[in-house]
């Protein structure tokens, strides 16, 4: 059967063909830390640029930062991350396993008959949100629910864990010093507010975009990079008028949906999951969910954060953060809607679509292969240039080529080995175009072109190569 493809499937590929590597593995790896390789890398340069240009480019009032990942830990107190960054977690005493309360009781649930598991989800809901510590142990230990490891219900009290990363910056370790790894690259949005908008002279609405790492001391870590400890953000903060903010939460709902679909991913792939529960802080929020291998699952988040940040920042800095509206003649502190996607989650998302296995009951193929089908704005390698053979002139003219292209666009050269063999490793990477060059090819001045999803091959002129694939990979 065709296409068929588990999370496994994935994380084999993406290890044997050079996308991701388990961090430090030589040392047998760090936990959800990954490294990506030679075509991870581009690939996810290439789907970083891609939302970079499509915000900052595309939007006339939006621009970019580069924030620093270190900020004055007074920012975090200021943002809720100190007191409220955590997660309800209960230890297993048997096995020493630590489990984030929500995530056991949901693994539990699933279990269940449909009615039952819903049952224990809204019991557990209403828990969470009165912060009813002991109620959410009397649940696990009512249900008898055990530790995966030990088998064992022996739990600990349910206790709050923070998930931001500590460490000390200078030399003194005294408390003054601690810093923390950002968990979130918005707060550099926020602080930096008032230097953008009067330096650029911005006028609301406006956004400001920001790509970069942040860190999270995730305790359940699984599901590949899905869940990460150090993974990165693309966000974008978007500053309107109070009371215009539900008209431009919808506006960017459709434009982030949009950018999703512009991707080629078919629409049934995605749902929104709108928030009924929201965060004291937020008008409105939702995800924008996909169907990753093991399920629905958010990647992107979007959310109507009401004047919360700008206001405390200016309450713990003591510093106006406010905005003079000379249309409306009035000060305020604007209000904020942002869009926040995971570089790493959209990576396994796009990774996970263009994943296809296909065998000989595919009708039209004739062999079996592994090819990512990725939108050739993204691929790694936008094209491969083949010689057929490695004497008679060939690589000479292929050299050429290279030479043309590659101020251009990422290529690949290749003369060793069989051609179908060249074609089944650029498929298995994802390249678009491959062009052959033959004996031919020195009587009149064609080329084979080689289209990677149809396969097909037609001949061309050598000197179109380079506008061909130009126009085929233009971004917009
Ligand atoms: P989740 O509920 O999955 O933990 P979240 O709601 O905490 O995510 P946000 O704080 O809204 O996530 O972060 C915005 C985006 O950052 C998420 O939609 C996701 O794509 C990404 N993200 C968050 N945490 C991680 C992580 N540990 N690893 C990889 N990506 C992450």
């Amino acid at each position: 059967m065709a296409n068929e493809k588990t999370l496994q499937d994935i994380i084999s590929h993406c290890k044997e063909y050079g996308f991701i590597f388990p961090s430090s593995e030589i040392y047998d790896g760090l936990g959800a830390v990954y490294d990506y390789g030679q075509y991870g890398a581009e690939l996810k340069k290439n789907i970083r640029d891609y939302w970079w240009k499509s915000m900052t480019q595309m939007h006339e009032n939006i621009v970019g930062i580069d924030a620093a990942i270190f900020m004055h830990p007074t920012v975090w107190k200021a943002s809720g991350h100190v007191d409220n960054f955590s997660d309800p977690m209960i230890d297993n005493k048997d096995s020493q396993k630590r489990y984030r309360v929500d995530h056991l009781l949901e693994g539990f649930a699933e279990t269940l008959p449909a009615e039952q598991g819903e049952a224990l989800l809204a019991k557990m809901d209403q828990l969470l949100a009165e912060n009813d510590f002991a109620g959410l142990k009397s649940l696990i230990e009512e249900n008898k629910i055990k530790c995966a490891i030990s088998g064992t219900c022996n739990w600990t009290d349910v206790r709050q864990f923070n998930l931001m990363f500590s460490t000390q910056l200078g030399s003194v370790s005294d408390e003054a010093s601690e810093i923390y790894l950002r968990p979130e690259t918005a707060q550099g949005i926020f602080v930096n507010f008032l230097n953008v908008q009067k330096t650029g002279r911005m006028k609301i609405p406006f956004g400001i975009a920001q790509t970069g790492k942040a860190f999270r001391n995730e305790i359940v870590a699984r599901q590949f990079i899905f869940r990460m400890r150090e993974f990165e953000q693309m966000e974008m903060q978007f500053f309107v008028r109070p009371g215009d903010q539900m008209k431009w939460y919808e506006y960017w709902k459709e434009t982030r949906m949009k950018w999703h679909l512009s991707l080629g991913i078919a629409a049934d792939k995605y749902r929104f999951h709108d928030h009924v529960k929201l965060a004291h802080y937020a008008d409105a929020a939702c995800d924008i969910e996909f169907e990753f291998p093991f399920g629905f699952k958010e990647v992107e988040g979007i959310h109507s954060r009401t004047d919360f940040d700008l206001k405390q920042h200016q309450e713990f800095s003591g510093k106006k953060l406010t905005y003079f509206d000379t249309e409306l003649n009035q000060h305020y502190i604007p209000y904020v809607v942002e869009t926040s996607i995971g570089l790493d989650r959209c990576f396994m998302m796009v990774i996970s679509e263009a994943y296809e296995l296909e065998d000989l009951s595919t009708p039209g193929k004739e062999d079996n292969r592994v090819v990512l089908k990725l939108p050739a704005m993204l691929a790694p390698i936008k094209l491969a240039v083949l010689p057929l053979t490695k004497k008679d002139g060939l690589p000479e003219i292929a050299r050429e080529l290279m030479e043309q292209c590659k101020p251009y666009f990422k290529c690949f050269y290749e003369e060793k080995d069989a051609i179908g063999k060249r074609y089944r490793r650029q498929d298995a990477i994802g390249t678009p175009f491959c062009i052959t060059i033959d004996h031919q090819t020195k009587e009149d001045q064609t080329v084979t072109i080689r289209y990677r999803d149809s396969m097909q091959q037609e001949r061309i002129p050598l000197a179109s190569v380079k506008n061909l694939i130009m126009d085929k990979i233009q971004l917009f």
